[in-house]
Parts: structure tokens; sequence; C-alpha cells
């Protein structure tokens, strides 16, 4: 199969909107990452998302709808706090699950009795999932357990001959996938961390849970559990107060005729001089936006990263983090 890759406009939406109707799968741009998306209720279609990405059957995917669309054809809408955060973050970075009312495939949900969802703000997303007036199921359009698409080329680099068109939307502006957050209890509760925040969610329904994910537990976003975004180069993780180490592994990765790269934050990089640096930018909006791109560039001339940690957990640093952990830890 030859893969095409098309910027977003009234061609490629028709084409797209064709392929999806006839149970093909295609690339598309959001604001956090790219999506692999299938129309939700097509099980023959939603299965080759699973084939494609390699992913295990037992980690569900996000329904995709336009802002139009009527979350109440989809899912029980308990609390009321959740309209508030859809009023508040949507269309926007931020999954929300329901119980569903088992419109959306079981292939998708994996037999579950919820469904996440997302109002995304892409403009081309939003254009796509107008033209469909369906729920599109997608996870991130990477190989499963290889670090997520911020581009069409990323996309591309991994589906190259699997799917028949990526919808060229750009780089990415967020970044990093999604936060999903439980609205099926009292209090929500983030299953995983992102760009709408702990702070964000507290300011606006005035509290909020993290799951913890044990060993063993039966966890709620089953998607936590696995290896994750992982670059295809050696990785390693450190704190920035242990510079020394840093300079100590990069000089012996150096000798044994490696070529490593320090990735990290640019206040980190002025203390780095000489040193190959993937540079994430300042600040956590920014080193979001960053994170996957460089790691998917460092693949491709590092035979090592060296990440460094951020300088601590709150707001969109949690997500980062978390990232961080999965794919260098
Ligand atoms: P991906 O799109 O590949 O980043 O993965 C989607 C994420 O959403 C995974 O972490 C899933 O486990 C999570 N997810 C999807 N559906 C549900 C659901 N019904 N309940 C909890 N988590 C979900
Ligand atoms: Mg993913």
């Amino acid at each position: 199969m030859i893969t095409k890759i098309k910027k977003v406009d009234e061609e490629s939406l028709k084409e797209a909107k064709e392929l999806l109707f006839n149970g093909e799968v295609v690339g598309m741009p959001t604001e956090t990452v790219y999506g692999l998306s299938a129309i939700g209720t097509n099980s023959v279609a939603v299965k080759k998302i699973f084939e494609i990405k390699g992913r295990p059957a037992d980690n569900p995917l996000i329904a995709h709808v336009h802002k139009d669309y009527d979350l109440n054809k989809l899912v029980y809408i308990k609390h009321d706090y959740a309209y508030k955060l859809l009023k508040e973050f949507t269309p926007g970075p931020l999954t929300l699950v329901f119980e569903s009312k088992g419109v959306i495939c079981k292939e998708a949900t994996c037999g579950g009795d919820t469904l996440a969802v997302r109002i995304p703000s892409h403009a081309g997303a939003q254009e796509l999932l107008k033209a469909v007036d369906v729920p599109l199921v997608a996870p991130s359009a990477n190989l499963s357990k290889h670090t997520s698409p911020v581009t069409a080329k990323h996309v591309y680099d991994d589906l190259n001959g699997k799917i028949a068109l990526i919808l060229d939307g750009g780089k990415c502006s967020g970044g990093i996938e999604s936060t999903v957050l439980d609205v099926t209890g009292e209090v929500p509760r983030i299953l995983r961390a992102g760009l709408v925040t702990k702070e964000m969610i507290i300011s606006v329904v005035g509290s909020c849970e993290i799951a913890e994910h044990k060993e063993g537990d039966k966890v709620k976003s089953p998607g936590v559990k696995y290896r994750h975004y992982r670059p295809k180069c050696q990785t390693a993780l450190f704190k920035e107060e242990q510079i020394d180490d840093i300079k100590e592994l990069y000089q012996k990765e150096k000798s044994a005729g490696g070529k490593p790269y320090i990735m990290c934050a640019n206040e980190v990089a002025e203390k780095l001089v000489g040193y190959d640096i993937l540079f994430l930018g300042s600040g956590e909006k920014e080193i979001a936006c960053n994170l996957y791109d460089k790691l998917l560039e460092g693949e491709k001339i590092a035979t090592l990263i060296i990440a460094v940690e951020m300088p601590n957990e709150r707001g969109a640093y949690m997500g980062i983090m978390n990232r961080l952990r999965k794919s260098c830890g």
C-alpha cells in the first residue's frame, strides 16, 4: 500500500471520509499527538488499528467527536462537575471517561463499560470529525511502545505502507497525549497526566484525585501499565543535580565510539557548553511541545539520549515527567 501525506483541505477530507466509511484507517492531526482513526462503530476497522500498531488488545481507544456532537448519544453524564469541565476545557487536550451507552464497538472499549471521549481543538481534526459526523476512535498513530508522532512525517516513518492516507495538519501544538480523567465517581480522578493539569481541574471543580497504579491492580486506564513512548536508541534519565554523572556517562559513550546527546531544558543546557544537546526549550508548554519531536530526532542521530528530569512535578511537568520516565527511565 502506498501511504500518501496530504494537507488538510476539501479534497483530502473527502478522501479521508471515503476511506473511513470504507472501513479503512486514516492518520489525523490533533493538538496533542497524531491519531490513527477509524469509525468507532465499525469493529473490523477498529481491529485494523490494533493490528497496524501491534497494540495490546486490552488497551482501549478514545472516541473523538466534533464540538457540536451530542455526547449524550454515547455516554451517561452523571455528575454536574463533568459539565463544568467540558465547558472549561473542551475542545482541548482533556479526555473524559464516562459510563458508556455501548454505541462504540466493544473492540474499541475492550469490552469495558466505560468510554473515553475527547473533543480535539485542532482545526483539521474538527473539520474531519464534522465531515464524518460520527465518533472516530483513535490511539496515537505510532507503532505500539514507540514514541508518539507529532508531525505527519513521524506517522509516515512508523506506518509507511500500512495505511493509505495521513492528513497533515502541521506540528502538534500540545505535544503530549491528552489528560485522561475518570468522571464516573464523586470526584474527578486523573488516570493519565497531560496539559490539562490537576491544578487547572481543581480551580474549576474544587477537587481532583490522581489514580495510583500499583502492581497487580486492575487499572482503569490500561494504557498506563505498558512500556511506552520509547525511542529506538539507548536512553538514560538523570536529575539535574547529577550533572557530574551526566557528563561521565556522556564521555564514556563517546570513548566507546558512540554518539551521545543530552536532552534537557535550555536552562540546563547552559551548564553543558561543548556537549551535543537536544534542546527542549523553556517552560512546561514549550517542553511538552518539543519532547517527542526531540526524542524522534534523537533516535536518528544519537546512540544514547541522556535525558534530564524537570525541575518539579507541578502543572504540566507532571505529564512531562510521566512520559520522560516511560521513554527514557
Ligand atoms: P493512546 O491514544 O494510545 O495514547 O491511548 C489512549 C489512552 O486512553 C490509554 O492510556 C487508554 O488506557 C486510555 N483509555 C481509553 N479508553 C479508556 C477507558 N474507557 N477507561 C480508561 N482509560 C481509557
Ligand atoms: Mg499511544
